[in-house]
């Protein structure tokens, strides 16, 4: 019947679409050079913020984390910017501030908990390195990112280096290590295109004079890592995730639903921001292409799963079989990882955006 046809036309475009942009960007641009000119010999201050809400449990290993980058020591500062956290966050990292004379640590507290953007943009008044690189707290470098970060700077093109991810922190839910294999691929290739509009709060670097200008981070969308990716693009330059550079993230094992239904808000906000700022932009036109399909797989797509679903199950319960196997199929391939990672992103995405209608959190 018509409601089986339209729920199976509707399901096939939903997965053809990004199975179709990940050939495409494997095809065209994976294995492409950088077109970069790096500059093996630039070493500029770089300032390491760390925003912190209730972080007392992680700020000292990530201190200590930061402490034990193969950069120059002296070429580093680290602003921890405390949202007047109750739990003693910032006494610990003054104290373990103490006990590292020969890193430069200034630990600043808010008078409120103000969010993360407000927090980074007080940071970015107090900062003197060239080059500014966010970290949350709950996150792990290897040794090497920040001197992996800056070499990727140093081409003047470059207004923003972002790493790959790995999950992390023993509390792995499945999903989420099956996503980040296709993610990282696809985030690899969108760099080497010209930028990729997601970031990573694991690690965001960006060069301070960009940043100035831009007027700091937004205030209005809560992915601002990923914001001010788009806004480098935006501007005509380029925002990357170079292979060779990747992060741990501590999966929370708790609140998992609410921090991927969280995560997911912010995106589709970024998203929804950077369709309006495209037009008139500076960005080139394969950047446009990029921005255009990742706006249509958050925005967009979704929905069309969530629609063939519901048309699917419609013409099953009238009585219609070929709909209902299709059903039953795609209910099966839930044991199947990958799927199941795919199937509850676009839940997570649909969720977003509906909550998105009274918060933004
Ligand atoms: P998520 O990874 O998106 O869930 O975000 P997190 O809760 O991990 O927050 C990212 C970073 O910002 C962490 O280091 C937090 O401690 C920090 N953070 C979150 N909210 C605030 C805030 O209101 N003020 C400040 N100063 N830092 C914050
Ligand atoms: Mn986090």
């Amino acid at each position: 019947d018509a409601l089986g046809a339209a729920g199976l036309a509707l399901s096939l475009a939903h997965f053809a679409f990004p199975l179709a942009y990940y050939a495409y960007l494997k095809a065209r641009w994976l294995g492409r050079p950088w077109g970069l000119r790096l500059d093996p010999g630039y070493r500029p201050r770089v300032t390491v913020v760390v925003p912190t809400y209730m972080e007392r449990g992680l700020i000292e290993g990530k201190l200590e984390n930061v402490y034990e980058q193969d950069y120059p020591r002296e070429l580093l500062e680290v602003l921890v910017v405390d949202g007047a956290s109750g739990d003693g966050t910032a006494e610990a990292a003054r104290e373990w501030a103490g006990r590292h004379g020969d890193l430069r640590v200034e630990v600043v507290v808010e008078p409120a908990r103000r969010g993360k953007a407000p927090a980074l943009n007080e940071a970015l008044r107090r900062a003197r390195g060239e080059v500014v690189v966010v970290t949350d707290a709950d996150s792990l470098w290897p040794r090497s990112a920040l001197s992996e970060a800056v070499k990727w700077l140093s081409d003047e093109r470059v207004a923003a280096v972002s790493c790959l991810k790995l999950p992390g922190g023993g509390t792995v839910p499945g999903v989420e290590e099956a996503y980040r294999g296709f993610y990282n691929t696809v985030r690899l290739a969108e760099s080497k295109a010209w930028s990729t509009p997601v970031f990573h709060g694991e690690l965001a670097a960006f060069k301070r004079g960009f940043l100035e200008e831009i007027g700091g981070f937004p205030t209005d969308v809560g992915a601002d890592d990923s914001y001010t990716a788009v806004a480098a693009a935006l501007a005509g330059l380029r925002a990357i995730t170079p292979d060779g550079l990747a992060c741990v993230e501590y999966v929370p094992g708790r609140g998992y639903a609410a921090w991927r239904t969280r995560r997911a808000q912010h995106l589709v906000q970024s998203f929804a921001k950077a369709l309006r700022r495209l037009r008139g932009s500076r960005a080139p036109g394969r950047f446009k292409a990029v921005l255009l399909a990742e706006a249509y797989l958050h925005l967009v797509n979704p929905w069309l799963l969530l629609s063939a679903a519901a048309l699917l199950a419609a013409s099953a319960a009238a009585g219609m079989v070929l709909p209902a196997a299709a059903l039953a199929l795609g209910a099966l391939l839930l044991l199947y990882k990958p799927y199941r990672a795919w199937v509850a992103t676009q839940a997570f995405l649909v969720i977003a955006m509906v909550r998105n209608l009274w918060t933004k959190e």
